[in-house]
């Protein structure tokens, strides 16, 4: 999705849609998040105290490049971090209840009931050996309790409330029958079969076609207009983020760099690189030449110093390699870890 859908967004002075609760409930707050992976040999901290949180109905987007530490985040949520993963700070509530206090049973009792996770690559996360009629009634019978009949209807409603034409056709397709916009529905009905309050969806229109992210893009906005789902979603891509989100967060090398409602996000970024993404992305739109950030993100073992974008910065200056910067507040719900972004607002 590279197109622009400039009108879709928000004024920079309405920070969040109509319909978001803008109380101080907080369906999920993150809070100094710090996951290291420990090796025999080494250890490498991935996420570096990460904030983020999201409001009944809010949808989130977590945006940044690939190795940016966007889906260890998610992954931490729903409990789900690879085995050399260790949370070394921080809490992760959801409402109330911190998920890192909880242990693996009373998280699988949360994992796929209260909170889902959709995933990239919908087809292979899939299970190919099932029928998806098969999957969606297993899930119902573990979090619903529904068999037979009851569970049967259930999941045909399920898969057309995602669009998907004929369910009970689709019912009883292999994931490899299923095209990848397809797949996606499917993934998506699975993941609201069990009604959750909070949807995490992981690069949710990546390698689909343009026509068919479109229509994924509006089904999760039907889906939080009609259940008011709160959506946590990761992308690399600003088109999406455009069209689909109230609040984005601007992640690199495992901190958040930014955040602020959509349009304030657009119409004035304050930090160096979310300057660079989106004039990468303009360069991409006006077909003149995509030039993106110099450099590459670094490998998170030899983190840099200081601001860890300081080697791709063309305003860094010599307290930007020593002296990390903090999130700080730049105006109402806009955050930017910078120590020049005085400067470069001006
Ligand atoms: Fe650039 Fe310095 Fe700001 Fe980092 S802190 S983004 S190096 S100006």
């Amino acid at each position: 999705m590279e197109e622009p859908a400039t009108s879709m967004l928000r004024s920079v002075n309405d920070p969040l849609r109509p319909g978001v609760n803008s109380s101080g409930e907080r369906v999920l707050s993150i809070e100094g998040l710090r996951v290291e992976f420990r090796l025999p040999d080494e250890s490498t901290e991935v996420l570096c105290g990460v904030d983020l949180t999201a409001r009944p109905g809010e949808i989130v987007g977590v945006v940044g490049e690939s190795g940016s530490g966007k889906t260890v985040a998610a992954l931490a949520v729903v409990g789900l971090l690879p085995s050399a993963a260790h949370v070394s700070g921080g809490s992760v509530r959801f409402f109330n209840e911190n998920l890192l206090d909880l242990d693996s049973r009373q998280m699988r009792a949360i994992r796929g009931s209260r909170i889902s996770m959709i995933f990239q690559n919908p087809r292979a996360s899939l299970n190919p050996v099932f029928t998806v009629g098969r999957m969606l009634r297993e899930v119902l019978l573990v979090h619903s309790g529904l068999r037979g009949r009851k569970a049967t209807v259930r999941a045909q409603e399920l898969l057309a409330d995602v669009g998907l034409p004929d369910p009970s056709a689709v019912m009883r397709r292999y994931p490899h029958q299923l095209s990848g916009g397809m797949a996606q529905r499917a993934m998506i009905a699975l993941a609201l079969s069990s009604s959750p309050d909070l949807l995490l969806a992981d690069e949710p229109t990546t390698a689909l076609d343009v026509t068919i992210q479109h229509q994924i893009i509006q089904l999760l906005l039907r889906l939080r207009k009609r259940q008011n789902l709160t959506q946590i979603v990761i992308t690399h891509n600003f088109g999406v983020v455009a069209e689909l989100c109230d609040r984005v967060a601007v992640m690199y090398a495992g901190a958040i760099l930014e955040e602020a409602p959509v349009g304030r996000i657009f119409e004035a970024p304050g930090h160096p690189y979310t300057r660079g993404l989106l004039s990468a992305r303009a360069r991409v739109e006006q077909s003149s030449g995509i030039r993106s950030i110099p450099g590459q993100v670094p490998e998170l073992k030899n983190r840099p110093t200081g601001c860890s974008f300081h080697p791709r910065c063309e305003h860094a200056r010599d307290i930007c390699r020593v002296s990390t910067p903090r999130l700080e507040s730049s105006a109402p719900n806009h955050s930017i870890a910078c120590h020049r972004w005085r400067e470069l607002a001006q």
